[in-house]
């Protein structure tokens, strides 16, 4: 009998790829292939944990993948994986993985109940949903249905279309949407290709890359360095990025957008702009008069007292940055992304970028060359979509931008069902997402316990689930077949093939899947082929393969794994900013038109410190973890088994601390009790807390009751103070809060 990878597993656990201890993880999982198996292979994929999708090599021995490594010669990897996607085999393989569908017997729903799941069928379970969300529907208006997901990939964004679903939510908005809303408005588009090894200064607003461990970006920012680039890192507290940098310079958190300000008040000042670019492509002739005597207000000296930073010291690097002609690339989930101010802070950074001159510039951020692939809707047009009626439960709809930019909104959600419209979401399909992506995740809880039927699709146990009544097993990223276009170092199109290197596990299934399955009960005109066939997975993806020119078919562009089509650089004359003749816009008449700002204002970010409340609460992503999904890893878990809170050591004596002493901090909307780690990495008037800790399923065998939710301190928005605070997203979901420390006995 050919042993496969089921049998494993069934055996007891004991085979192969079953999880080892933590104490043997390392000598397990990172040791090459053997290579005296009968049927060895050598498969190219990509990682699919975060966007560079570095390519990957993966050894499948008798059908069984036993080591991924990185691709050689790739140009995003460049032959390595970060820790996240060297463990992915143990990720894959976690044994307390969903295997089969189930539905929930108990009917009270809450963190520490247990579901009582039982094992159903797969036509059980979307049968199930396909009837309750038809019935809410014809009941109650499509707008009782909740649809927490990314709008990807395309066969689930058109089953959410053939539904005519308003009430799609993501969480884009504390992660992107005023970075894209201004970008869009300001330079065209997305342009987050950043060239760092050709860039001549960079000045880094909070971004930790380095630990971020995105490779492209590591790989970038560490070329720059050894040329002897200057880059400039402000940051509250120290990072692998800062010590990487030329200069940490230590900002009072959420006060960047000052500095920002203020740089471009001397490069106005002195004119150490690249007048060529800003002359020829900007609007910044039509409005110069408004933009000089704007900026006039924001000197380094007015900005000093804000951020902490000496008025000659942001007096300096504006220079050096403006004569350099350097980058300063914003990015998503960077310390000044994070407060309610970001819109501020993306569009100052955006004209710090135009001033330059390095917009779509070598040295600077570019538009990425990419293949175009079809989407399903270009493959099969579908019948006319219906109208998405009936009311938006986040509240989206007052936010002009947002609701423009088509994100969100994990910020506003919560409050939405509780406070602005009760009872109006009765059923709610979940795609991969964990309460603990939300600030106040406990007031999401809440939210979903007033929904009548929730179907999770997850890989993970997670604490969403457990809160769920029908729960469908997904697949994983080496179980899959797609293309990946890439947008991190993309001057030429390159396409990666993500290919299954093993068959499903289980009973998991893919979402194209499950997005299909469910059409076909709910909205069967609209995933039919023209001939009248049920569209499939396979035919699609041959199909946008063909329209892409990678390949006849996905079998010929899987064996050639990467298609890259290297060409020159052509740097853009036209800017893709609407109505704008073409060109970068410094002053944004359309943000005046909605009532916005044009230009950037100084805005402090909504938390202060206060008698009550005296510290700044700043939140990271540890490059160990994958947000909050990979703390069961148990690789990664043996790396960074759970959460501390770090006190600056002089800020622990105040309140008698030491370290390892549990600490409670709390904010205006909750507590979180951690043990404290001392460290002069931070500054005095704020604590650290790492994301993604503080699971309480207890189905999670590693990582369950470990650490804290850093969300429970985090006051979550409402679309009134978005408004009220000029803020397109809601980014101060992620950490604008301030709170005490008080110690607590041992
Ligand atoms: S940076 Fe790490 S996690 Fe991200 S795609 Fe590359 S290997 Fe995977």
């Amino acid at each position: 009998m050919a042993i496969t990878r089921r049998h494993l597993f069934q055996a007891g656990g004991a085979g192969l790829l079953a999880a080892p201890s933590a104490s043997g993880a390392f000598e397990q999982f990172f040791q090459p292939a053997s290579t005296t198996s009968s049927e060895v292979r050598k498969l190219i994929t990509c990682c699919g944990f975060c966007t560079p999708a570095c390519g990957m090599q993966v050894t499948v021995r008798d059908n069984i993948p036993v080591f991924a490594e990185g691709l050689p010669g790739d140009a995003h990897g460049a032959g390595h994986l970060c820790g996240k996607g060297a463990s992915i085999l143990n990720f894959a393989y976690d044994p307390d993985r969903l295997k089969y569908p189930m539905k929930r017997t108990n009917p009270r729903r809450g963190l520490d109940e247990d579901p009582g799941f039982v094992r159903i069928t797969w036509d059980e379970a979307l049968d199930t949903i396909a009837e309750r969300f038809q019935r809410y529907m014809t009941d109650y208006g499509r707008d009782s249905i909740l649809f927490l997901s990314r709008n990807s990939p395309d066969l689930l964004a058109r089953l959410v279309n053939a539904l005519g679903l308003i009430n799609r939510v993501d969480h884009n908005d504390i992660c992107y949407t005023a970075d894209q809303v201004v970008r869009k408005y300001t330079t065209g588009g997305k342009s987050w290709c950043e060239d760092f090894e050709n860039a001549r200064y960079i000045v880094l607003f909070g971004w930790d890359l380095v630990a971020k461990n995105k490779m492209p970006a590591v790989n970038g920012i560490l070329a720059a360095r050894e040329k002897g680039v200057k880059v400039i890192h402000f940051s509250p507290n120290q990072t692998p990025t800062s010590r990487v940098a030329s200069e940490w310079i230590s900002v009072r958190p959420g006060s960047d957008p000052a500095i920002a300000l203020a740089m471009i008040n001397v490069m106005l000042t002195e004119n150490l702009y690249d007048r060529d670019f800003v002359n020829n492509y900007t609007n910044f002739a039509q409005f110069e008069s408004e933009i000089r005597s704007h900026f006039t207000q924001y000197t380094p000296e007015w900005a000093a007292p804000l951020c902490g930073v000496p008025a000659e010291t942001i007096r300096r690097i504006a220079q050096e940055f403006g004569r350099a002609r350097g980058m300063a690339p914003a990015y998503k989930k960077t310390l000044t992304a994070n407060y309610t101010n970001a819109t501020q802070m993306a569009h100052a950074q955006a004209i710090l970028q135009i001033l330059t001159g390095t917009i779509d510039r070598e040295g600077g951020n570019y538009f990425a060359r990419t293949h175009s692939v079809p989407g399903v809707d270009a493959v099969y047009p579908p019948p006319t979509y219906p109208q998405k009626l009936g009311r938006r439960v986040d509240g989206r709809d007052q936010l002009f931008f947002a609701n423009d930019a088509n994100q969100g909104m994990f910020s506003t959600l919560a409050d939405g069902m509780l406070r602005r419209h009760p009872g109006l979401i009765k059923g709610a399909f979940i795609n991969a997402y964990d309460v603990k992506g939300f600030a106040q995740p406990l007031r999401m809880v809440e939210a979903l316990q007033t929904v009548e039927f929730i179907a999770t699709f997850d890989f993970l146990p997670s604490d969403t689930v457990n809160l769920s009544d029908i729960v469908l097993p997904a697949g994983h990223q080496l179980e899959s077949n797609d293309i990946i276009t890439r947008n991190f170092n993309a001057k030429y199109p390159q396409s990666v093939v993500r290919q299954a290197v093993a068959g499903a596990y289980f009973e998991a299934r893919g979402t194209g899947n499950v997005a299909i399955e469910l059409g076909k009960r709910l909205c069967p005109d609209y995933f039919k082929t023209p001939d009248g066939a049920w569209i499939s997975g396979g035919t699609l993806l041959n199909e946008k393969t063909k329209r892409a020119g990678l390949g006849e078919t996905f079998t010929e562009f899987r064996a050639k794994g990467v298609v890259a089509e290297p060409r020159p650089f052509v740097p853009r004359t036209t800017f893709n900013v609407p109505n704008s003749g073409g060109k970068c816009q410094i002053y944004v008449p359309q943000f005046k038109d909605k009532g916005f700002e044009p230009l950037p204002h100084w805005h402090p970010k909504r938390e202060q410190p206060s008698a009550e409340y005296p510290y700044y609460y700043v939140t990271y992503i540890p490059g160990t973890h994958r947000r909050n999904t990979t703390q069961n890893c148990s690789i990664l878990h043996e790396i960074m088994p759970t959460n501390t809170v770090t006190l600056h050591p002089a800020t622990a004596a105040r309140h008698g601390i030491l370290e390892g002493n549990p600490v409670r901090i709390r904010s205006r909307v909750g507590a979180i009790d951690l043990p404290a780690h001392l460290s002069r990495t931070v500054r005095e008037d704020m604590v650290l807390v790492p994301h993604g800790f503080g699971h309480r399923s207890r189905s999670l065998g590693n990582a369950a009751n470990k650490g804290a939710r850093d969300g429970d301190v985090i006051p979550d928005l409402t679309p009134e103070e978005m408004l009220e605070l000029m803020d397109f997203g809601g980014s101060g979901a992620i950490m604008d809060a301030v709170v005490q420390i008080e110690k607590l006995r041992s």
